[in-house]
């Protein structure tokens, strides 16, 4: 991913998002022709601010998104960023749909912490199912998945977050990481189950879970990290 950057016009507080389409034309439909628009966002910024002093500011990793999916044009952005001394927390909406991103500094920096544990319980659905159906009724096997992902949910619902061992993060999501299901608790599943799983169905589990212990598959935790802003000073 390229270095994400920032210009910062320190007397009138605004910020402009170096993008790649900086000085570039860009094309815009009306009135189904394409229309060319000279619309080059940075020369216009330094224009209207020349003179005054400016800084450049770059990203240095920490971000979030609260809400929306990658995509999404009207979510939200919290990025960390820093002109090499202070810490600036970027905050960058949209007013409306049509309209451009816009960008706030707030002074002060991102501090995650971690609130939630899950387990990926709609794609462990389904496969449990589908393992559970080779020895049981479609009825036993429908019965002994919600079995499965409660007494699973159970078991990870007790679990202290930060102890949880980091195996993996996702790329789409930055505030996303997998854990490991450890060996103790997969133990401790078996055992659990085994008061209702017949020894065919309790040898699905088994061999599900052994097939899918690698860090980033099925049986991985999800720990969402959410963010505070701490503000500078405050
Ligand atoms: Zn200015």
């Amino acid at each position: 991913m390229a270095e994400q950057r920032y210009i910062w016009c320190r007397e009138c507080d605004k910020l402009h998002h170096v993008t790649r389409f900086d000085g570039a034309p860009a094309y815009v439909m009306e009135g189904g022709e394409e229309r060319e628009l000279s619309r080059d966002d940075g020369r216009a910024f330094l224009e209207r601010h020349a003179g005054h002093p400016l800084e450049t500011l770059r990203e240095n990793g920490e971000k979030c998104f609260p809400v929306g999916a990658a995509g999404d044009p009207m979510r939200v952005g919290y990025v960390e960023a820093t002109d090499g001394r202070e810490s600036f927390v970027i905050r960058s909406f949209r007013r409306t749909i049509a309209e451009p991103l816009e960008f706030e500094l707030i002074r002060g920096r991102l501090k995650p912490y971690r609130v939630a544990v899950a387990i990926q319980e709609a794609r462990l659905r389904k496969e449990m199912k589908q393992r559970l159906r080779s020895v049981a009724s479609e009825r036993a096997a429908a019965e002994k998945t919600n079995l499965f992902i409660e007494l699973l949910n159970d078991l990870v619902g007790d679990l202290n977050p930060d102890a949880i061992k980091v195996v993996g993060y996702d790329y789409a999501d930055a505030s996303l990481e997998y854990g490991w299901l450890e060996p103790p608790m997969v133990d401790v599943l078996m055992r659990r189950l085994s008061v209702h799983f017949s020894a065919a169905e309790l040898d699905a589990v088994r061999g599900f879970i052994d097939a899918h212990r690698e860090p980033d598959d099925v049986l991985a935790l999800l720990l969402k990290r959410n963010y505070a802003i701490e503000r500078a000073g405050a």
